[in-house]
């Protein structure tokens, strides 16, 4: 079982994203356990603070040591971790092939920065991967933990009812979804195309694949290009 613990100063903005739909499914049936813990019961002075000012000067204040440090020590204690991992706008971009393989790991640690960050020496020290969900910048890590953990949560095995569902999404084989429709087949006019009417299994399943290819070649044409660029031009 995928087991992932967020530190975080706000649950509050958590507990909405993880208590519907799939994800709350995926907790109920023993698939994923979510731990949100509150980095304050790690602050180490009496004002319970975890931030303080920088370093160099200049505006915002900067996530602390200490607390950090404690609550990361504190659950390594108890069991290991696979990653580390600090939300951060200048980490890795997720994508889906990165939340494939979180899928398949045990124990996640993701922290979730505020202010201007945190103090770059638990980046240095204590985190083992930092992603981004794009490049804008959010007021905390929070949202992009949740966009995280729903991407990678979805991916269980058991997570969807159908079990093709997930491998059928955009993405997971370098290709866009195909146009998706339902009833009714006519609409004023605006009609679902003959094909998918017509019954025929094997010319559907060729539709939809062409469609994809189609889809991918005008929204994401990157994703059609060979990744491994040294190899591409000693075969070209
Ligand atoms: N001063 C920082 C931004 C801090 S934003 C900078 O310019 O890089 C505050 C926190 O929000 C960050 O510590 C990070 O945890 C989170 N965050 C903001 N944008 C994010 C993004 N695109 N992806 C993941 N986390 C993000």
């Amino acid at each position: 079982m995928l087991r992932i613990d967020i530190i975080t100063v706000l649950p509050e903005l958590l507990e909405s994203p993880f208590n519907h739909s799939i994800v709350k499914r995926a907790r109920q049936k023993g698939l994923v356990e979510i731990n949100l813990i509150h980095l304050r019961d790690f602050a180490t002075n009496k004002h319970r603070s975890v931030d303080d000012y920088a370093y160099g000067g200049g505006a915002g204040m900067v996530m602390m040591i200490e607390p950090i440090a404690a609550c990361i020590n504190h659950l390594k204690s108890e069991r290991p971790y696979d990653e580390v991992i600090y939300m951060s706008p200048d980490g890795e971009l997720l994508d889906q092939p990165l939340s494939n393989r979180l899928s398949l790991q045990q124990n996640l640690i993701v922290l979730c920065g505020h202010y201007k960050g945190i103090d770059e020496r638990i980046r240095e020290h204590l985190i083992t991967k930092e992603i981004s969900i794009g490049n804008y910048v959010l007021s905390g890590g929070e949202l992009a933990a949740a966009v995280l953990c729903d991407s990678i949560i979805r991916l269980i095995p058991g997570a969807i009812s159908d079990e093709t569902s997930a491998l059928s999404d955009s993405f997971q084989d370098n290709l866009v979804a195909p146009p998706v429709y339902t009833r009714p087949a006519d609409f004023n006019g605006w009609k679902v195309p003959d094909i998918l009417l017509s019954g025929n299994e094997k010319l559907i399943t060729e539709w939809l694949h062409n469609q994809s290819i189609k889809r991918t070649q005008e929204r994401r044409p990157n994703l059609l290009k060979p990744k491994d660029t040294e190899n591409s031009n000693i075969q070209g």
